[in-house]
């Protein structure tokens, strides 16, 4: 067995969008696991947009990557040693690894993929932190019934195209918004839901067109030009949950313009509109019943979910960077290792 690990650090932070040079790769002795430890081997570590917050000083939600630190990841990985209770050698586990191939746990964090699913990277999408997010979102603040009108951004990426998926389930007339043709067929024809392109121009008066009865649960990801699309023609008691603002997470200030702030309580105020933001793990106590009903779902051939992977851990900057750009399409994920049979 190797007995070096690669990793890669966050070694400076960006203003704007972030660049290569902003990660490092670095090749190190790997450790041995010590009394209560194991490690493990990465297979799929997860690409996703939180990742540019960690990137910045400061705490959000929470704390940021720390200068000199090994980037922040969730990864789908193997046990390869073990002196941690309750695991063994060739466990596949869902773990907070970090950018690298392999990591010493103490078990924090790390839950045992038992069943494991297929593809193994599910754990890291559908049925994972994204699916779940998508889930308990739409579900517990877009409270959707059916015959209403759902409209969801970035709506072939990971968390929109479930959201999309579920909707429609509940029988919600779903409208999805992305960026080019491509996905905007593969919503369309894979998916099942209609989809405006948003790098087209006059999209306000195309949703509008879209959206004859208006919108009654919008499912925020991006904000920017599509929420100023969204907002005049949201219906009385409308439910907005706010997932993500994806269009502004590279921004440095606050857009030029007159202060929209009156406009947008004014339409708060007399659609008596519901705005919630929140983070998934708000959630955290309905995971098994997410587990369950997306499981049967998939099962069940109602859902299809698109992935994106790259092979390579040294590939993991310029895809994170790709990512903010939207170049993605479908969950982004990096191939660190090879899979277990
Ligand atoms: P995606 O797989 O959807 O990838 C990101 C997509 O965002 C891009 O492919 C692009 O799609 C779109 N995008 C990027 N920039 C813009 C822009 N300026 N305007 C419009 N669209 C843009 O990512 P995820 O599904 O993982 O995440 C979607 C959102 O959900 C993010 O904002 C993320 O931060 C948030 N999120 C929040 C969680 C929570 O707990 N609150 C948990 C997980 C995710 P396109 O080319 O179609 O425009």
């Amino acid at each position: 067995m190797t007995t070096k690990n690669r990793q890669i650090l966050l070694v400076s932070r960006p203003t704007g969008e972030p660049t290569p040079d902003n990660f490092r790769m670095i090749e190190s002795e790997l450790s041995r696991p010590g009394k209560g430890q194991m490690l493990l081997r990465s297979i799929y570590l997860s690409l996703d947009p939180y990742m540019r917050g960690r990137m910045n000083a400061g705490k959000s939600y929470a704390p940021p990557v720390e200068i000199g630190q090994v980037m922040e990841g969730r990864a789908v990985a193997e046990v390869v040693e073990s002196n941690a209770p309750g695991y063994q050698q060739g466990d596949v586990v869902f773990a907070p690894m970090g950018w690298q191939e392999f990591a010493v746990s103490d078990g924090q964090g790390v839950r045992k993929l038992d069943p494991a699913p297929r593809p193994l990277s599910y754990a890291l999408g559908i049925l994972g932190m994204p699916g779940m997010t998508a889930y308990t979102g739409l579900l517990n603040i877009g409270q959707p019934k059916p015959g209403e009108t759902l409209v969801v951004a970035a709506a072939s990426g990971a968390v929109g195209s479930v959201v999309g998926q579920i909707g429609h389930l509940k029988g919600c007339r779903v409208i999805g918004i992305a960026g080019g043709p491509d996905k905007c067929l593969f919503v369309k024809d894979e998916l099942g839901f209609e989809c405006l392109d948003h790098r087209e121009p006059n999209l306000a008066s195309r949703l509008e067109a879209a959206c004859p009865k208006g919108i009654d649960i919008y499912f925020e990801n991006v904000s920017g030009a599509v929420f100023d699309a969204v907002l005049p023609l949201l219906n009385n008691f409308a439910r907005i949950p706010v997932c993500g603002l994806i269009a502004h997470y590279n921004a440095t200030e606050l857009p030029p313009g007159p202060d929209r702030v009156p406009l947008v309580m004014h339409q708060i105020l007399v659609k008596r509109l519901t705005f919630r933001g929140f983070i998934v793990w708000d959630f955290a106590s309905q995971m098994p019943q997410f587990l369950a009903e997306m499981s049967a779902w998939l099962r069940e051939g109602r859902l299809k979910y698109k992935e994106d992977i790259t092979d390579g851990l040294e590939n993991a900057p310029r895809e994170l960077i790709g990512l903010l750009r939207g170049e993605n399409f479908g969950k982004k994920i990096i191939r660190v290792g090879e899979e277990v049979h």
